[in-house]
């Protein structure tokens, strides 16, 4: 079989800098027979002030052509002024509406080490390892009719449509259960059908392709008000939870901050499968550019390393490695090892970005 294909696009801000730990890890597996084929190529600003454009046509291609992209981040300062097609965030929304990235996952997962950074109580929150996948491409940030225009009243009216299709829906529902296969092999899919229209069509479509297609994967159901209830009640009761664009939205960002810093927080996003049967795949940290830090060895690089760890397992199909390189993650934080995201109160000595890297390499 060819070796795994990577195309890494560092972008702008600490994105170089945490991409740098991400190859020491890369190389590391090479050293120990697991070679992969990495490219590099430019995307944001960095994209922008070498051609003009925050990706290229042959950066998408590339991207196109790949098993996997990782994407350190985009956007900075400099570029504010700059035509709005032409900003560096619209490198990456491109890249995502190319490809096609319906599906967006996001982990919650607790180090123990760091069980004392999550919003709620170490006992709540200890041993938490939780997913949730996001519909990213439709529903009501993207349903038509839209706008806002005069009411009867003299007043005006605001309008959004949240609008879900069959195929919408099945197609991140099946991406969910391909994820719960890999995992604990339960998903909870998350709507509000008591009230919505679009609620009823999400239950009965999730369930049709669970009957259909993954019967054997455990599937509930759950009103979204309450599942985010019982994400800050009791997150551990949850595997796999599939929800649409905009509950989705809520209930990830509430569920990131179950395990503390930015810093930590991977992501994928998935689309269509491949001729080789895996997703159309983009990974990346849940965090941004960080101008305020950039250059100054600051940033933690963990979040990036975990979100390989994601391509290794999704992608790659080498869950065995994924889980070294979590379980090397989670040791260099139990000794102790804190990047300056990371330091309590107490204080001490923060790693710089490159020796919190080699610590994971070491572990
Ligand atoms: P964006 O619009 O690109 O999401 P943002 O300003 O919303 O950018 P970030 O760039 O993620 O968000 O930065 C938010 C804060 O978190 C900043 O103070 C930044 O320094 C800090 N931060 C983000 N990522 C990291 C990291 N990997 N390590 C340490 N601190 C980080
Ligand atoms: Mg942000």
């Amino acid at each position: 079989m060819a070796n795994p294909s990577l195309l890494i696009l560092p972008g702008d801000g600490i994105g170089p800098e945490v991409m740098a730990e991400v190859r020491k890890v890369i190389d590391w597996f090479g050293t120990q027979g697991r070679p992969f084929t990495v490219e590099e190529g430019l995307i944001g600003g960095a994209s922008y002030d070498a051609f003009g454009t925050p990706l290229s046509d042959e950066t998408l291609a590339r991207a196109q052509a790949v098993d996997a992209v990782l994407l350190g981040a985009v956007g900075g300062p400099q570029y504010a002024g700059v035509d709005y097609a032409l900003r560096p965030e619209a490198g990456l929304l491109r890249i995502r509406k190319e490809m096609d990235l319906f599906a967006n996952l996001r982990p919650a997962q607790c180090f123990e080490a760091l069980a004392d950074f999550s919003s709620l109580k170490r006992e709540v929150v200890s041993g938490l390892d939780i997913m949730i996948v996001r519909e990213l491409t439709s529903g009501i940030y993207f349903g038509e009719p839209r706008g806002i225009h005069p009411d009867n009243a003299g007043g005006r009216v605001g309008i959004n449509t949240q609008r879900y299709t069959t195929d919408e829906i099945r197609r991140v529902a099946r991406s969910a259960f391909e994820m719960a296969r890999r995992r604990g092999n339960r998903v909870c899919s998350m709507e509000k059908a008591n009230v919505m229209e679009s609620g009823i069509l999400w239950r009965e479509e999730v369930q049709w392709v669970h009957d259909n297609e993954y019967p054997d994967v455990e599937l509930s159901h759950m009103y979204a008000d309450n599942g985010a209830m019982q994400l800050v009640r009791n997150p551990r009761q949850f595997d796999v939870i599939v929800t649409d664009n905009l509950f989705g939205d809520l209930l990830s960002d509430a569920a990131a901050m179950l395990t503390g810093s930015l810093g930590m927080l991977p992501s994928a996003s998935l689309g269509a499968p491949m001729a080789n049967g895996r997703p159309k795949a983009l990974y990346e940290p849940v965090h941004g550019s960080a101008p305020d830090i950039a250059g100054q060895g600051k940033a933690n690089p963990i979040a990036t390393i975990l979100s390989l760890a994601m391509a290794l397992r999704y992608s790659f199909d080498m869950g065995e490695e994924a889980t070294r390189l979590e379980r090397a993650v989670e040791q260099v934080l139990a000794d102790g090892h804190r990047t300056a995201d990371l330091m309590g109160p107490e204080g001490g000595t923060p790693l710089s970005t490159s020796a919190m890297g080699d610590a994971i390499v070491a572990a």
